[in-house]
Order: structure tokens, then C-alpha cells, then sequence
């Protein structure tokens, strides 16, 4: 007999509130992880000239993973000195034999995968779920993607011949360590450039992990060089004059340093920096898919995304409609143990990124905009901080203007197409949008109108190897992805 639809049955507000529990389902794989880290020069594994290491620690629960170890000036020079050496042979090998490599590479980085995703995820706070279902196959993605392109160069700019910059300087940020390290060697080694890159200091273990692949994958010595540290050995790796490009990823402020360092110089340099972007809804859209790609763009990985949805725009006619199911949505999010496979956010990067956060919480507070944040157990040890909406915010607030880079969201509304594009326009980043409606002249209406360089249409943090990724004003400048991101590593010869 069918069973009878109650009329008291709990709203459905409760069914997706904290009522609903989980058991535990802690991830057992091992990260294999080492007690110290060294530097990887030359195809080796080589102690410090500075003799010194620092504590990478996991933001999970406070503990000290593993001694890292800090590279000062002359370990930089050394690791250049490296991929100088290597640089003629690498880049004479003929594309199909570096392609292989590439393959090679990301065939390891696939059989390894639940090992790299634990170690991703202990490291840099990631829920187990992003780190093994995005971050680690994505990076194998873009090895594969750019091993098909090393063969094929010169199919890119017919009746010309596309030669490597020489040695490049890398320097990745620590929100997505492992896939950002992939964006930034696989074009370099295909086009036939050898590197040095710095990990960022709290996430320096994949990087390093990595290391091991390549010596596995029979890269020839020299080709890639990581070197660890914080600012300082980030500037001497932007500074030393054999680098013929740099390639940086990280803050707007860290960005616009480099830039001053560089001006003057022959190097070339793509910046991929901070965002803002407008998640645009309009009163035609199918609103629970939208509620899905609102929380998804703002939470996904704590919202430590660059092109995170951070300010949701919303028809005024739907706002309070779509603001009720954000916060029922936000209440079934479960915070906590990035190592449990439950768990939707994990822990925030480092204790620097916490205070961050909640002072910029503080300032939306102070002016005036209405925060909601759910009622939610957070683990006594580790860095976290629970999912925040606000609504109520208006464009000259803090929390409108500022990269946040946390799992917090600012709630504005317009009544019209033209509303929406002045209003997401409004800020200084032009990194990413996302518009949300039914209609496709209105899709391409916002696409073209928008500044930024991916514009999402009805879905949110969508990525692929094929597509280039990059901003505009102080987001940067240059691609990363695509054979736009390819010839940034290549020059007509
Ligand atoms: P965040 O403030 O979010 O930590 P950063 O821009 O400081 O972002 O960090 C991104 C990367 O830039 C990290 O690898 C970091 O060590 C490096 N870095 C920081 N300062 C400098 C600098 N002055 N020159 C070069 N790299 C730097």
C-alpha cells in the first residue's frame, strides 16, 4: 500500500537542515608523506644552501606535516643554473619525444591519484572529495591535453615556426597547489622550456611529491626545478636574470610587485591574480539549478577560488525567493574534517587566511549589511569558518570591493540587464561572471558585455584543459588553458 503523505510532514527546510546525519567516512588512504622535504635541483634531491627548513602545517588540526626546506639566493641561482644546462637539449628533443613525457607523467599522476588527493588535501585544507574528483584528475587533464599539443606546434601558426622562451620562473599560490602546478608546467614542457617554480609555503608537499614522478617518469635532469620558500625566495625566483618569463599566480598586490620588478626588463610575464566576480541571476532562470551553482561558486574549496561567484547579483523580483533557498541550502552544508568524504567545506588554508576572512566579516558587519551564518559544529582544533551570506550589500562596502577568498558571499540585487552589467562591472578584478537565465540573447548579451574573461552561462566553476583562463584589469593579463595558453610559453621564430 502506498504509503500516505502526512500532512505535518517536516518542511522541507528541516529534511535538508542539520537534522540529516552522517556517519563518519574518513579517507585511509596513505599520503606517504616524508618527514622533510628537500629541494629538487638538477634532478636531485638537495638540502638547502641556507641550512634552513620551515614547518608545513596541516590547517585540519594544527599539526606540523613536514619540514620544508627554505630556498635562499644561492639555491635559486642553482636550480636556474640547472634548467639552463638542460634547456638545448630539452628543447631540440622533437615534440613527439616530449610529449611522451608528458604522457608519461600524467599517467603516474593517475595511478597515484588517491595518494597525491590525501596529501593535497591534509596540506592545504581542501575537502577529500575536491581534492580527489577536481584537483588531482585535472591536473593529470591538463598533462594529457598539452602532451597532444607537443608534437603538433607547429599546426598552431602554419608556415611559421614556433620556437621555447628559453628558461621561465613559475610561482603558484597555495588554493589549488597540485592543479596549479600542472597549468603552469605542462604548456612550459611542451612548447620545450625548462623551469624553475616555487610552491607556496603552505602547501609545498604535492609540489614536491611531484618531484618524485618526474624522476619516475625519466624526465632528463634539469628540466624542472622546484625550489620552497615564502616572498623572498618567490622575488629572488623573479629576479635572476635568466629567467626570459615569469609566470605568477597569486594575489593583486604580490601581482603588481612583480610587474614594478620587471618593468624595464626583456622578460615576459603573464599575472593571474585576484577576482570578484558577479554570479548574475535573473528572474527566468531555473532557480534551484542556480541556488546549486550559487553555493557551488562561492563554496566550493572554502572559497579559496580566484573566480569564486563572490557577489551574487539577483533579480530584485526573485531576491528574497532565492535568498530562502540559499539559506535552507546553506544549512545541509557540512563544515568540518577535510579528510572525511562527507565533508563540503573543509578547513581554510592557514591561520593568516582566517584572520583575513573574519576581519573582512567584521567590516561588512560594521557597515551595515545583514549577515546569516547557519548554525554548525566546526572542530575544536584546525582553521575554520562556518558558510556567510551577506544580503543587504551595497557596491561601496568592503566586502562588495575586496577579494574575501573565503566561504563568504555578498548578496546585491538590480532590476535590469543594463543594472546588472554596470553593477558587475563595478570593481577593479575582471577574472570570471556567471549569468543565470533562460533566455540565450541575453546569455550573449552579458557575455559580450561583461569584463571578464570567462563568463559562465547557467552553470558555475566550470573548467577544461581547452579553455583558456584569465582576467582583465588587476586580474591580470595573459591565458592560461587552450592554445592561447600555449603560445604564452612560445615565440615566433
Ligand atoms: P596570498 O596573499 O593569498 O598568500 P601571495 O600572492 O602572497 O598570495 O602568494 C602567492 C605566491 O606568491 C606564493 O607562492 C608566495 O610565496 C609568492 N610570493 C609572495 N610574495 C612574493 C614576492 N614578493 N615575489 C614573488 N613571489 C612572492
Amino acid at each position: 500500500m502506498p504509503a500516505k503523505t502526512s500532512k505535518r510532514q517536516p518542511a522541507r527546510e528541516l529534511l535538508f537542515g542539520n537534522l540529516w546525519e552522517y556517519d563518519p567516512a574518513p579517507e585511509t588512504a596513505s599520503p606517504q608523506l616524508q618527514s622533510r622535504y628537500q629541494l629538487f635541483i638538477d634532478g636531485k634531491f638537495t638540502a638547502p644552501k641556507t641550512k634552513k627548513y620551515f614547518p608545513s602545517i596541516s590547517p585540519r588540526n594544527e599539526e606540523t606535516l613536514a619540514e620544508i626546506a627554505l630556498a635562499g639566493a644561492a639555491d635559486v641561482d642553482a636550480a636556474y643554473a640547472a634548467a639552463a644546462k638542460a634547456f638545448p637539449a630539452w628543447s631540440k628533443l622533437p615534440g613527439a619525444e616530449r610529449g611522451k613525457y608528458l604522457y608519461r607523467i600524467a599517467r603516474l599522476l593517475q595511478d597515484r591519484a588517491r595518494e597525491f588527493a590525501v596529501a593535497e588535501t591534509l596540506d592545504g585544507g581542501k575537502p577529500i572529495k575536491e581534492s580527489r574528483d577536481f584537483d588531482v584528475p585535472m591536473a593529470a587533464a591538463h598533462f594529457f591535453y598539452h602532451a597532444g599539443w607537443a608534437d603538433k606546434l607547429n599546426s598552431v601558426t602554419p608556415g611559421k615556426t614556433l620556437a621555447p622562451l628559453g628558461v621561465v620562473g613559475q610561482i603558484i599560490p597555495w588554493n589549488f597547489p597540485l592543479l596549479m602546478l600542472a597549468w603552469k608546467l605542462a604548456p612550459a614542457l611542451a612548447c620545450g622550456n625548462t623551469l624553475v617554480l616555487k610552491p607556496a609555503e603552505t602547501t609545498s608537499i604535492t609540489c614536491m611529491k611531484f618531484a618524485t614522478l618526474l624522476l619516475e617518469a625519466g624526465l632528463p635532469p634539469g628540466v624542472v626545478n622546484f625550489v620552497t620558500g615564502a616572498g623572498e625566495t618567490g622575488a629572488a625566483v623573479v629576479n635572476h636574470p635568466t629567467a626570459k618569463k615569469i609566470a605568477f599566480t597569486g594575489s593583486t598586490a604580490v601581482g603588481k610587485s612583480i610587474q614594478h620588478a620587471l618593468a624595464g626588463t626583456d622578460k615576459k610575464l603573464t599575472l593571474e591574480l585576484g577576482g570578484k566576480a558577479a554570479n548574475i541571476v535573473f528572474e527566468d532562470a531555473a532557480i534551484d539549478q542556480a541556488v546549486e551553482g550559487i553555493i557551488n561558486g562561492i563554496f566550493f574549496n572554502q572559497g579559496h577560488v580566484c573566480c569564486a561567484g563572490s557577489r551574487l547579483l539577483v533579480q530584485e523580483s526573485i531576491a528574497d525567493r532565492v535568498l530562502a533557498k540559499i539559506k535552507i541550502r546553506l544549512r545541509s552544508l557540512r563544515v568540518g574534517d577535510p579528510l572525511d568524504k562527507n565533508t563540503d567545506i573543509g578547513a581554510i588554508n592557514s591561520q593568516k587566511q582566517l584572520e583575513k576572512i573574519r576581519e573582512l566579516v567584521d567590516a561588512g558587519v560594521n557597515e551595515g549589511a545583514e549577515l546569516y551564518q547557519p548554525a554548525c559544529s566546526i572542530p575544536s582544533k584546525g582553521f575554520y569558518y562556518p558558510p556567510s551570506i551577506f544580503s543587504g550589500v551595497t557596491l561601496s562596502q568592503h566586502i562588495a570591493r575586496e577579494e574575501i577568498f573565503g566561504p563568504v558571499l555578498s548578496i546585491l540585487t538590480f532590476r535590469t540587464p543594463e543594472e546588472a552589467i554596470e553593477k558587475a562591472n563595478n570593481t577593479a578584478f575582471g577574472l570570471s561572471a556567471g549569468v543565470w537565465t533562460d533566455k540565450g540573447s541575453l546569455i550573449l548579451k552579458m557575455s559580450t558585455e561583461l569584463k571578464a574573461g570567462v563568463v559562465w552561462a547557467n552553470t558555475y566553476n566550470k573548467f577544461d584543459p581547452t579553455s583558456p583562463f584569465g582576467g582583465f584589469k588587476e586580474s591580470g593579463f595573459g591565458r592560461e588553458g587552450g592554445k592561447q595558453g600555449l603560445l604564452e610559453y612560445a615565440q615566433l621564430i
